[in-house]
């Protein structure tokens, strides 16, 4: 199936003041229009992208508009809303089956809502997101005609309280099978009708039209009050997309982070292991503890299988790569560093990602000695270096019953679980 985004930038803004287009307002550092038009770039079940545009971007468009992975197609906006949507329409693919239309002021569509859309009208012809109307709605008295609009908000009475569970408030994206779109623009056209979105037609060419749910966070930005709660909306996304783009390759991410869903916010593990060779004459280092042995473990640091694994761990579940990645042994700075200060290194630069460790579990595997006497110490020096509370570390011990080296007392093994989550 192929789809056609049309993102219907063709409007002024009068409502805003001001000189330039709103949608070329910025929201948390990225104007409106070009979150508008990532969101369906980035979207796989979109080919292709038509953007009608006042004529004068048209002619100096900005350069998000300009170098696209997607053929992207601009076009002047016409007088009206259906003018602008109707030349868009003449630009886009004659193979295209669905066409779907969004408004540039909709920055925060997810990829999952531009899907469901695009799906409902593939199946019926049309679909538009909506949302169910939290508040009563009371259908009023018309204003006198020359009534100015503080004397009519003062002249206005109600006529009737509206059933609430049947009133929708319509969204976008809007999706339309090509034949469905063509004959309802055609409609408007022939009968001089002044839609304010497609589905109106659609519905006035007596096509039925699906309601597919749409999202809290889909708003329009048209007032200058609008702006803050974009703002607010913009500085959650921004948290979860920190989320989704550490856990997923970089394509994936575009659409990712256009999807507050995917972003998980109870909390991501990682794990971590480690092992080293056990020889005489060394120190045996667990989570920061000298613990009397025979015989240590072999390495380049202090070879500590504790902190090593514990490292990995909470690397990993931030997606931030591993320790060697980080602190490569064949840096001079790290030679003979001690893990846990590694440790506390890693924790910060999960920190500077705005996450915090939940908690840690750790299993040492090793013959000899049994170190249940030391781990409350372990779990203290480990839990300082994380910066969490002691509680939310623990340690066990465990022996290889004999087999292979680590049960030979060869070697000594860790594995480590740590849960991270967005800090508060
Ligand atoms: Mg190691």
């Amino acid at each position: 199936m192929q789809v056609t985004a049309i993102i219907a930038a063709g409007g002024r803004g009068q409502r805003f003041g001001g000189g330039q287009p709103k949608q070329l307002l910025s929201v948390g550092g990225r104007p409106i229009l070009e979150r508008s038009v990532a969101a369906f770039l980035a979207h796989p079940a979109v080919s292709e992208i038509v953007v009608a545009l006042p004529a004068s971007l048209v002619e100096h468009p900005p350069d998000y508009l300009r170098q696209t992975v997607k053929p992207m197609h601009l076009v002047g906006g016409g007088a009206r809303r259906q003018d602008s949507i109707a030349n868009a329409f003449r630009a886009a693919a004659a193979s295209s089956d669905v066409i779907v239309i969004h408004d540039a002021a909709r920055p925060f569509a997810s990829a999952d809502l531009i899907a469901r859309t695009i799906a409902a009208a593939a199946e019926s012809g049309a679909a538009l997101a909506a949302v169910a109307s939290r508040d009563t709605v009371k259908r009023a008295s018309s204003p006198a005609a020359d009534a100015s609009p503080a004397e009519a908000g003062r002249h206005r009475t109600v006529i009737e309280t509206l059933p609430r569970e049947t009133i929708f408030l319509a969204q976008t994206p809007q999706a339309f099978r090509r034949d469905v779109l063509q004959a309802a623009l055609a409609l408007g056209e022939r009968e001089g009708l002044d839609a304010t979105d497609e589905a109106a037609l659609a519905e006035r060419a007596g096509h039925p039209v699906r309601l597919v749910d749409g999202e809290a966070t889909n708003i329009k930005i048209t007032t200058p009050e609008d702006l803050a709660i974009a703002e607010a909306i913009a500085a959650q996304l921004r948290i979860e997309d920190r989320e989704v783009r550490s856990s997923e390759s970089p394509v994936d991410s575009q659409s990712a982070v256009r999807n507050p869903q995917s972003a998980l916010r109870t909390g991501r593990a990682g794990t971590g292991y480690d092992l080293h060779r056990l020889v005489e004459g060394r120190p045996l280092i667990l989570g920061g503890i000298t613990i009397p042995s025979l015989r240590g473990a072999l390495g380049h640091s202090d070879a500590d299988v504790v902190c090593h694994a514990v490292t990995d761990a909470i690397l990993g579940a931030a997606c931030l790569g591993d320790i060697g990645r980080h602190f490569p042994d064949s840096d001079p700075r790290w030679k003979g560093a001690s893990s846990l200060d590694l440790l506390s290194r890693a924790s910060a630069l999960v920190a500077a990602e705005g996450l915090e460790v939940g908690n840690v579990d750790v299993t040492v595997i090793l013959e000899a000695p049994k170190i249940t006497h030391h781990v409350d110490a372990m779990r203290a020096a480990v839990a300082r270096a994380i910066g969490i509370d002691a509680s939310r570390v623990s340690i066990k011990g465990k022996t290889n019953e004999g087999v292979d080296a680590v049960g030979r007392g060869e070697a000594i093994a860790a594995h480590a679980v740590a849960l991270i989550r967005i800090k508060n």
